[in-house]
């Protein structure tokens, strides 16, 4: 195992990873910018070390500043948390050219993943199952994307082949829209992206987001660990995530689980990612594949009972890989309420100083937060200011659970979607499990 590791990341994640160090008794290196100079976990590490000024782009994003923490602190290893440079294939090579370890996948993982043409090419050269469309980056002749839109059957989405975050996408419902929508996507991802490249898919009208977690050692082995609903969102944003997915079929999600593995074995893919999919109508749909840690990894730790953090710290510091598919079981069920510092039904962020923080707790209640009374939430970075776990023995106590912890959470200063979450827990679509992506939108468009 590592003696010391830097964590380039900042929040509850940065919290998170700390954690999992201490645990595994590897000092820590926490960097910070000059807006985080107070955060708790900046105390709790070994040494901290601010890297610049609040901006993202002059902080968490500065890959020289970043790597010149770890070489003043001999740190051997540095964890990119989530976000900034999590799924930067430069910023994991320059790592490893600097002889650190990059705890992560290798750059070209990271390089196949985020192109989302080459992505999908992987994923149906490994047998698992994705949205019809173009197969590849669309051509330029007119003729020809009409014919590949008319065969996949309208409606469809264009899709920047480097799109991130919700962007770079365009839905199309009929060939006279069709072209210009094509060129309009082309225009904006060579702005956004730096990458013209787009494709084509058949638009989902309804579906689920199901998630498959994965981990590998690089070398071919590799295991699944159940799978998340992460259906309720706003704007593309996950607020409420949940494992098991209620109402599918057992042997269907094992079937698309073993494929994620199998993806990975062939890959020789490293660490821990998660598998995206659509589902509808009792079909799975790989959309793109997360090759970091991700927000909602909690929930998988509550169903299976292994710490994927530390997972990712053992497989970086090569150690032997003892999971096997067959110890891997499922128990009970569990939820995670995003608690973001916003205005909870205009969604607008809400910094400032927290005056008075009360934490639930109790049976099947973890709560993963950076916060404290008296912490000012900075206005500069993301709004999520806690992440509020609940297990039971099944869904209803997990729901029950959070309906309760959530009453008892106190958060003064700042506003915060407890009310929402507290609304969703007790919302009878929701509480009959299996609702679609675009439930929450539509419930609140329904409201307004
Ligand atoms: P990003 O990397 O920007 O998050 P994704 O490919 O994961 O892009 O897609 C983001 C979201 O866009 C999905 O969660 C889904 O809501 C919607 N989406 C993407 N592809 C489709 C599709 N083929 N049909 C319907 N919705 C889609």
């Amino acid at each position: 195992m590592f003696e010391k590791i830097l964590i380039a990341n900042r929040g509850e994640i940065a919290l998170r990873v700390l954690r999992a160090c201490r645990e595994l008794g590897v000092k820590t290196v926490v960097v910070h910018s000059e807006a985080d100079r107070e955060a708790k976990y900046v105390r709790l590490a070994d040494e901290s070390v601010c890297i610049g000024p609040a901006s993202p782009r002059d902080s968490y994003l500065n890959m020289p500043a970043l790597i010149s923490a770890a070489e003043v602190t001999d740190a051997e290893a540095i964890h990119p948390g989530y976000g900034f440079l999590s799924e930067n294939a430069d910023f994991a090579e320059r790592v490893e050219k600097s002889g650190f370890v990059f705890i992560g996948p290798r750059p070209e993982s990271i390089r196949t993943m985020g192109d989302k043409v080459s992505a999908k090419q992987a994923m149906i050269a490994a047998g698992v199952p994705v949205v019809p469309g173009s197969g590849g980056a669309l051509p330029d002749d007119p003729k020809e994307i009409q014919r590949i839109a008319s065969e996949v059957g309208y409606p469809v989405i264009i899709k920047a082949a480097g799109g991130g975050g919700g962007r770079g996408m365009r839905v199309v419902y009929t060939e006279a829209a069709l072209l210009n929508a094509v060129a309009m996507t082309r225009t904006e991802a060579g702005a956004a992206f730096n990458n013209p490249e787009v494709y084509l898919e058949k638009f989902l009208e309804n579906p689920r987001h199901i998630e498959i977690q994965v981990l590998a050692d690089g070398e071919g082995k590799a295991v699944w660990l159940g799978e998340r609903d992460c259906s309720m969102q706003r704007r593309h944003q996950k607020i409420i995530e949940e494992a098991p997915a209620p109402g599918i079929d057992r042997a269907l999600v094992e079937r698309i689980g073993e494929r994620c593995a199998e993806a990975c074995r062939q890959m020789r893919y490293r660490g821990a990612g998660t598998f995206e999919f659509l589902y509808e109508n009792g079909e799975f749909f790989f959309i793109e594949m997360n090759t970091r840690i991700q927000v909602e990894h909690t929930i998988t730790e509550m169903i299976t009972g292994i710490d994927l953090v530390q997972q990712q710290l053992r497989i970086a510091a090569g150690e032997k890989f003892t999971l096997r598919q067959r110890d891997i079981h499922l128990h009970g069920h569990a939820i995670e309420c995003r608690i973001n510092a916003e205005d909870p039904y205009k969604f607008t962020p809400s910094p400032g100083r927290i005056s008075n923080w009360h934490t639930p707790g109790g049976p099947g209640v973890r709560m993963d937060s950076h916060v404290f009374t008296g912490y000012t939430v900075p206005p500069y970075y993301d709004s999520m200011i806690a992440k509020l776990i609940t297990y039971g023995d099944d869904r209803h106590q997990a729901i029950m659970r959070m309906d309760i912890a959530l009453s008892e959470m106190i958060v003064e200063g700042v506003h915060t979607n407890i009310p929402l979450h507290r609304e969703l827990m007790q919302d009878a679509r929701f509480v009959e499990g299996g609702t679609s992506i675009h439930y929450l939108e539509h419930k609140l468009a329904a409201r307004a």
